[in-house]
């Protein structure tokens, strides 16, 4: 089962990714938990992608088509995978594309996870997140049961640098309009599945599931 993620930043993908991967045992891809590694370990990767983040805009497709294309070979990906943050324009959806039909497979499901822009600034003030181990959560929605400590994993939660109201506001523009594109492009090729991303977690997962079968 490969399943794509689509939604605006802060919609719930990451959160419906982990508990998709934790129900069908397949692998979460996010191409901003791997950047934001990157980061963390100062790596070349993390260096050229931080100034693109710090801005809210998207990392040039180069930095990313080959990180994603290369893991999504590897062998825990056999029994599918679930992409969260990938692909984000079209020339990235065209090389996945081109690189699954090259062993003559495609994307199954692209999940677009709905929610309006008045709901995202709210949800992203309260986020926070895990470097260790990818987990998110809310303060208000999704609260740790130890403040500030990782349920999961144990470590430090942090605030990301890009989750400030202004740099939102520019990764919703950036949204629209390099990303929005993408619904089209999957629903042309008969995979789109949408979601009312406003509901509880629970709900919304719920909703997923009902998509991809028990
Ligand atoms: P969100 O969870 O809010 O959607 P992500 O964690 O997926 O954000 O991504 C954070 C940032 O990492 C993005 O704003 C962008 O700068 C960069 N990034 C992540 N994935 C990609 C991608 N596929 N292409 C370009 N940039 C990306
Ligand atoms: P994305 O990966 O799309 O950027 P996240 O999964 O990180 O989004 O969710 C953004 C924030 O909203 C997180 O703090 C998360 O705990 C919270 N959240 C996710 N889904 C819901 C929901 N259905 N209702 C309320 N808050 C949610
Ligand atoms: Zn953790």
């Amino acid at each position: 089962m490969k399943i794509i993620m689509l939604g605006a930043p802060g919609a719930g993908k990451g959160t419906q990714a982990d508990m998709i991967c934790a129900k069908y045992n397949i692998p979460h891809i996010s191409t901003g938990d791997i950047f934001r590694a990157n980061i963390k370990n100062n790596t070349e990767l993390g260096q050229k992608a931080k100034s693109y983040m710090d801005q809210g805009l998207l990392v040039p497709d180069e930095l990313v088509v080959d990180l994603v294309v290369d893991r999504v070979k590897t062998d825990d990906c056999k029994n599918g995978y679930v992409l969260d943050g990938f692909p984000r324009t079209i020339p990235q959806a065209e090389a996945l594309e081109n690189a699954l039909k090259a062993s003559g497979e495609n994307v199954d499901y692209a999940i677009d996870v709905e929610v309006p822009d008045e709901n995202i600034i709210k949800r992203m003030s309260g986020r926070r997140a895990c470097v260790t181990c990818g987990a998110t959560y809310h303060v208000e929605f999704a609260p740790t049961k130890v403040e500030g400590v990782c349920d999961k994993c144990g470590a430090e939660l942090i605030i990301r640098d890009d989750d400030k109201p202004e740099t939102v506001k520019n990764r919703l523009a950036v949204y629209h309009e390099q990303t929005q594109p993408l619904i089209d492009f999957y629903a042309d090729r008969n995979v789109l599945k949408e979601v009312d991303g406003t509901k509880k977690l629970e709900e919304v997962f719920d909703a997923i599931v009902a998509i991809l079968g028990a």
